[in-house]
């Protein structure tokens, strides 16, 4: 806290992590001390932190505030998504980053650990702003990233639209057409099922957890936030499994559907039209929405945080517990706050935390990374069929290291503990760098 003072996001992050590995730790306490390994884990490689100037649609300059924290890269390039969101500083940034090495490692992938962003808010700009944003910001960010160094992806507010525009700035640049981004264009080495991977992945691994707790997800009442990438895709699976999801959120407020959320329509509203959620209403007039906050209070089976970091606090907690929930998994990025997930864990709910629940979408995407390689594109099918197995993979996994720790059926510590080991193998082996 001393040495990164206001960054609250990353303390978080750093915490619940450092106490779930407190008994890998102490069975090599001498070790991990002599070679200030978990001082190494904390500290980022390298973080870069610049100027993004540009011009909108009247002449007038603004000027944003770019980051790249490329924080750890033992097994593998720096991997990691571009946040476009006011909210975004380097705490948040670096919260994402230190994250996003154990995700990476869990995925079995050979992927390290990074996260980019910029303060920069899409909401309301026009494509031409969003383009002139995109090129300011690539312009300083290409001197950083490489096919086999650095390889963003995209993240809240960076979609296949920023992408694009990032992708055609870095080849303009450096004169290479090489897997540099992932979650590109179908047209130009995008990867099928990227768009829906983290979704998809998040039902994949909710579906096996259950499985492996004796529950059945068919017949399941659901409770979504979000109305984004990943919380469409989770919506559109879960159907697909026989849940029935009943609410979407965005950060004005949220749609309680009794029928069933009409992905279709969701689709709609937020990849094509760009709206809020009120228009909803439009298109499933028995729908209701509320302003602010809610979308817990509602009575469901599941509950799947698909927003943002800390929008499931320990009142809402306490909500689903009482109104029965079996489960929680973490579509968004630490969605939960540290008391709610220990209430949950405490109140016999399990808890599938984003590290492992969220970790499709950067699974895909060294997929990508795979076939841009080869020069190559896979089916939809032969993709989505590797995400399912490691999504089963990613379960299995930390459930066994969290019984083999005598921590048996909290997740959170298993997916960290399964995470971790690998990393500190990997560092271990490459000496003290
Ligand atoms: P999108 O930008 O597509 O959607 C984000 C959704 O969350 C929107 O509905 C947005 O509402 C809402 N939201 C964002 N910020 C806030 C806030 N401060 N308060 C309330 N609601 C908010 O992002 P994604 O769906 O891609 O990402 C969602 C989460 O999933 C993030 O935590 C991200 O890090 C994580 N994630 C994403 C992956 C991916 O592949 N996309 C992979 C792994 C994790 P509004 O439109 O009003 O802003």
């Amino acid at each position: 806290v001393k040495k990164n003072p206001a960054e609250p996001e990353f303390h978080q992050a750093v915490k619940e992590v450092l106490e779930s590995l407190r008994t890998v730790v102490e069975a090599n306490e001498e070790k991990f001390r002599r070679d200030a390994l978990l001082e190494r884990l904390v500290e980022p490689e390298r973080q870069f932190k610049f100027r993004v100037p540009w011009v909108d649609d009247n002449g007038q300059v603004h000027v944003n505030t770019g980051y790249r924290v490329q924080f750890n890269s033992a097994i593998g390039p720096y991997k990691g998504g571009l946040r476009l969101h006011p909210s975004v500083n380097l705490g948040i940034i670096k919260f994402l980053g230190f994250e996003q090495i154990f995700k990476n490692s869990l995925t079995g992938l050979p992927i390290g650990g990074g996260k980019g962003g910029s303060d920069f808010d899409p909401k309301g700009k026009s494509d031409r702003e969003i383009m002139a944003f995109c090129q300011s910001f690539m312009t300083e960010l290409c001197k950083y990233i490489g096919a086999d160094t650095d390889v963003p992806a995209g993240d809240i507010g960076t979609g296949a639209r920023e992408i694009g525009y990032m992708f055609g700035q870095y080849k303009r640049i450096r004169g290479l057409f090489e897997g540099v981004l992932t979650g590109k264009g179908l047209s130009y080495g995008g990867s099928l099922a990227r768009t829906e991977a983290t979704g998809y992945g998040l039902l994949y691994l909710t579906q096996e957890m259950l499985k492996l707790n004796g529950i059945d997800i068919a017949g399941k009442t659901v409770a979504v936030s979000g109305s984004g990438n990943v919380a469409i895709y989770a919506i559109e699976k879960a159907q697909q499994l026989g849940a029935k999801v009943v609410t979407a959120s965005d950060s004005n407020g949220w749609v309680y559907d009794p029928e069933g959320i009409d992905v279709a329509a969701l689709k709609e509203i937020k990849e094509v039209k760009r709206e809020r959620l009120t228009s909803y209403k439009n298109y499933r007039p028995n729908s209701e929405y509320h302003e602010g906050r809610g979308v817990w209070t509602v009575k469901v089976d599941i509950a799947l945080p698909c927003a943002t970091q800390n929008e499931l606090h320990l009142e809402d907690a306490r909500a689903l517990a009482a109104n029965g929930c079996i489960a929680v998994a973490e579509g968004a990025n630490m969605p939960t706050t540290m008391e709610a997930t220990e209430y949950l864990q405490q109140n016999g709910v399990l808890f599938a935390p984003g590290k492992a629940a969220n970790a499709g979408g950067v699974a895909t995407s060294a997929l990508e990374m795979s076939q841009n390689s080869e020069r190559l594109s896979w089916s939809f099918e032969e993709v989505d069929a590797k995400l399912k197995g490691i999504m089963v993979n990613i379960c299995h996994n930390m459930a066994d290291a969290a019984e083999k720790y005598g921590c048996k059926g909290n997740y959170v510590a298993g997916a960290n503990i399964a995470g971790f080991e690998k990393v500190v193998e990997a560092m271990t082996a490459q000496g003290i760098v």
